[in-house]
Parts: structure tokens; C-alpha cells; sequence
């Protein structure tokens, strides 16, 4: 029997196992720290259920409800080194009456398990934790390192000294290495995500002079003017982001499933619409503040905005189109700056030829019949931050319903689908025997 083989075999025995960690996953409440939660439970199930299993864990306790997880398996040189990632925390689960099943249910319905992060993302989880196991167990001697590393805090980075989270510290420091990652976010197994948009935040102020509200010309209205300068900044979104060459193909194929994806969501709009928010900004008025009574021409006015950059917009070209946007309105007394953190700026791309690509694209082909496309997310995670540390990554993983919102839920079939497609793509990308 090959290595593929045996691994492979080891998941499928593993298939009732599989389903059952994911329920408990859901079980544990973990919302993301920065949202008031604690992912110091889950933390704590997950390093005991790796290590009954065998496996050696490490920690690193960021703060007492933030607790990132490691472990690695080596072979016998030192490279290639390969990252299994997956986030345990999870968003929030919003207004409980508006769930129609109690949202850390767990329970296997109908082909899906039901509850908080199911899609996003403690299916993934579960299943890069089953590969990570089988490979273990199946005993296969490969090149290179096996890493699983688990994160705390992907809904909203923790400020962990730069801001930016756990798994930039945890690269940054050399704590965690990899030539490759794989990310099990819910990317859905007929596609892979290959990029992130990226995420520019400006805080635009307006200033103005104070007066009676029943003489408003003696003054100069803040607030108004911020209404002028939002119109203005929006104008962004008319003009297209050309993406990098390597990337045309992706960004078309991103289209038609954007569409599709946006139908399914609710969106009754043009197909054309949905389509623009992958070669154009997208902006959302996040926060205004602005004036002090009814009776006075207000001051001050402040907007915190975020645009959301396609693929081949950098932010400084950003802040160049801003720029000139507010320029053309003639408005004074209008200023801008950014207050998101550098790493957290551009979009960022693994090529569709890289090798981590490749190997997944094959494996999914050999068990789905089918070769997944190569696509770009529609919105920023770790994958940025792993790419902006020099490590080709990609997202793929299980999909369900109700992602971020109610009844959220993951397909069980994907779970076992994704553990095999992960585990040819180790033994490939490791060049086991
Ligand atoms: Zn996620």
C-alpha cells in the first residue's frame, strides 16, 4: 500500500470521529476575545484531544482568553515545511431568537451539523485536525515538517504587540515556520481561494465654525461638509482595479461564483453589481459622529470609513484616489488618515502555479471527480497575514449556510471530502512513501 493510500484509508476509518469533533467543537462557546469571548475552553479540549492521540501540543497564552495551538510532525529533513491551519474562535452569536435551533446545538441534521462557527470555521478545524492525526497514526515517512497550528483569534485579531494578531507574532518570531499553508476556511470544495482583498480604514474629519442654527450662513456646517466629502469618497468604487496579470483568469472565474454566491445570500441586484466588488473598492460608512445640539451649526464631524481593496490596489494608490476625489469637491476644513495596521493594508495572492495550489487542485480532482477553480475571497483573513510573512497559503475548506449570521451550519459530507483532499495534498507536498 503507498503512503496515499494508507492515509487516506486512516480518514475514512475516521469518518464518524470526524463528525462527532466537529459537533463538540460547536459545543464550546469560543467567540472571538476581541468580541468579549474566551477561547480558552475549546483551547484546552483541542490540546486534549490531540495529545490522548498521541500528539505533542504547544501553547502560547497571549492573554489568559487567547491561547494559540501547535504541533508538529517531523520527517526526515528539514524542508519542505507544510502549515495546517485552523481558527477556533468564532463570531458572536447575535440576537438568540432569531436562530431556529439553539446556536451551540452540535446536532447532526439532515446532512449538517447545526451551531456558532459550524461553517466558519469548526468544520475545517475538525477536519485538518483529523488529517493531521491520520498521518500521524498511519506511521509515513516524509520530507520536511507537518505543522498543525490553530488560531484564537481570526474574526478579530487580538493586539498582540503590532495589533495584528497571534499568527503574525507567532511568524514574525520564528515560532511557526512553513513554506506552505493551508488554510480550512469555508471556501466551499469546488473552489479554491488563492487571495484576500485588503482592508484600508480612513478616519475622515470635517471641520467647520459654529453658529446660530437660525443664522447658519455666519457659519460653516460640518456636518454638511462631511456629507459632501462621503458622496465624494464613494466616487472610488466607480473606477476599475486592473488586477495583476497572473491573476485576469482568477479574477473572472471569482465572478460568476460571486454571483452566484450573492443570489443564494439574498442579493436580488443585477449580477453586474456583485461582480464589480472584485476589480473595484468597496465602501461602508462603518461610524459617524458629529455635532453637539440641534441649535448649532455643528463644528466638528467625524466618519470612520473602510474600503476594502481589490486584487492590484495597494494602498497608497488608495490614498492617492481619495486625495484627488476630496481635491475635486473644493472643500476645506475636509482631512483624511488611516488608522488600520500596515500588515493589514494590501491584498495579497499566492500564484495559481504555486505548488500548494497545484497539489490541492489534484487531490480534490482525485476525490471529488472534479477539479476545484482557483478564485479570490471576498474578504481578508489570516491568509494576509500568513502571505505578508512570505508563506504561500491558500483557503479551502467545508461550506455550509449561514456564515456570520443565523442558523449557521456545515455539510457533513465536505468534512470527510476536505480531511482526504488535505491528506493527499500532505503526503504530495511532503513527498511522503
Ligand atoms: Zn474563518
Amino acid at each position: 500500500m503507498d503512503a496515499k493510500e494508507k492515509v487516506l484509508r486512516c480518514i475514512q476509518a475516521k469518518d464518524g470521529e470526524l463528525t462527532e469533533l466537529c459537533s463538540k467543537l460547536i459545543q464550546i462557546p469560543s467567540t472571538t476575545p476581541a468580541y468579549g469571548g474566551n477561547t480558552s475552553d475549546i483551547a484546552r479540549f483541542i490540546k486534549n484531544y490531540l495529545e490522548e492521540r498521541g500528539a505533542q501540543v504547544e501553547t502560547n497564552e497571549f492573554d489568559p482568553h487567547t491561547i494559540s495551538l501547535r504541533s508538529s510532525i517531523r520527517g526526515t529533513s528539514s524542508s519542505p515545511r507544510l502549515i495546517l491551519y485552523g481558527h477556533m474562535d468564532a463570531v458572536p452569536v447575535g440576537e438568540e431568537s432569531r436562530w431556529s435551533f439553539p446556536p451551540f446545538s452540535g446536532e447532526v441534521r439532515e446532512g449538517s451539523i447545526l451551531g456558532r462557527g459550524a461553517m466558519d470555521m469548526k468544520g475545517g478545524l475538525a477536519s485538518v485536525i483529523t488529517t493531521y492525526l491520520a498521518i500521524q497514526e498511519s506511521n509515513v515517512q516524509f520530507e520536511g515538517t507537518l505543522t498543525l497550528a490553530i488560531a484564537p483569534d481570526e474574526e478579530k485579531w487580538v493586539p498582540v504587540e503590532g495589533g495584528l494578531g497571534t499568527q503574525w507574532w507567532l511568524l514574525k518570531t520564528g515560532t511557526l515556520e512553513g513554506d506552505a499553508c493551508i488554510m480550512a476556511e469555508p471556501s466551499g470544495l469546488r473552489t479554491i481561494w488563492v487571495g484576500e482583498k485588503g482592508e484600508y480604514w480612513i478616519k475622515v474629519t470635517a471641520t467647520g465654525t459654529p453658529a446660530h442654527a437660525t443664522m447658519p450662513i455666519l457659519g460653516d456646517n460640518a456636518i454638511d461638509k462631511m456629507m459632501k466629502a462621503l458622496d465624494a469618497i464613494r466616487n472610488i468604487s466607480d473606477e476599475g482595479v486592473t488586477p495583476p496579470q497572473e491573476l485576469t483568469e482568477t479574477v473572472e472565474s471569482s465572478k460568476a461564483m460571486l454571483a452566484e454566491s450573492m443570489a443564494e445570500q439574498g442579493f436580488r441586484g443585477e449580477p453586474e453589481i456583485a461582480c464589480k466588488m472584485l476589480d473595484h473598492v468597496v465602501v461602508n460608512v462603518g461610524e459617524i459622529q458629529g455635532g453637539t445640539m440641534t441649535n448649532i451649526v455643528p463644528d466638528k464631524c467625524i466618519a470612520k470609513l473602510t474600503l476594502v481593496l481589490p486584487m492590484g490596489l495597494h494602498p497608497e494608490e488608495a490614498k492617492t484616489r481619495v486625495d484627488d476625489l476630496l481635491k475635486k469637491t473644493g472643500l476645506s476644513g475636509v482631512t483624511f488618515e488611516r488608522f488600520s495596521g500596515e500588515m493589514a493594508g494590501s491584498p495579497t495572492f499566492t500564484q495559481p502555479s504555486e505548488k500548494i495550489v497545484t497539489v490541492v487542485k489534484e487531490n480534490a480532482r482525485e476525490i471529488l471527480n472534479t477539479a476545484p477553480r482557483t478564485e479570490i475571497a471576498i474578504g481578508p483573513g489570516d491568509g494576509n497575514v500568513y502571505r505578508r510573512m512570505g508563506v504561500p497559503t491558500i483557503n479551502y475548506g467545508p461550506t455550509g449556510t449561514g456564515v456570520h449570521s443565523y442558523d449557521e451550519s456545515v455539510k457533513v459530507k465536505d468534512l470527510i471530502a476536505a480531511a482526504k483532499i488535505y491528506g493527499g495534498a500532505t503526503v504530495d507536498f511532503l513527498r511522503a512513501n
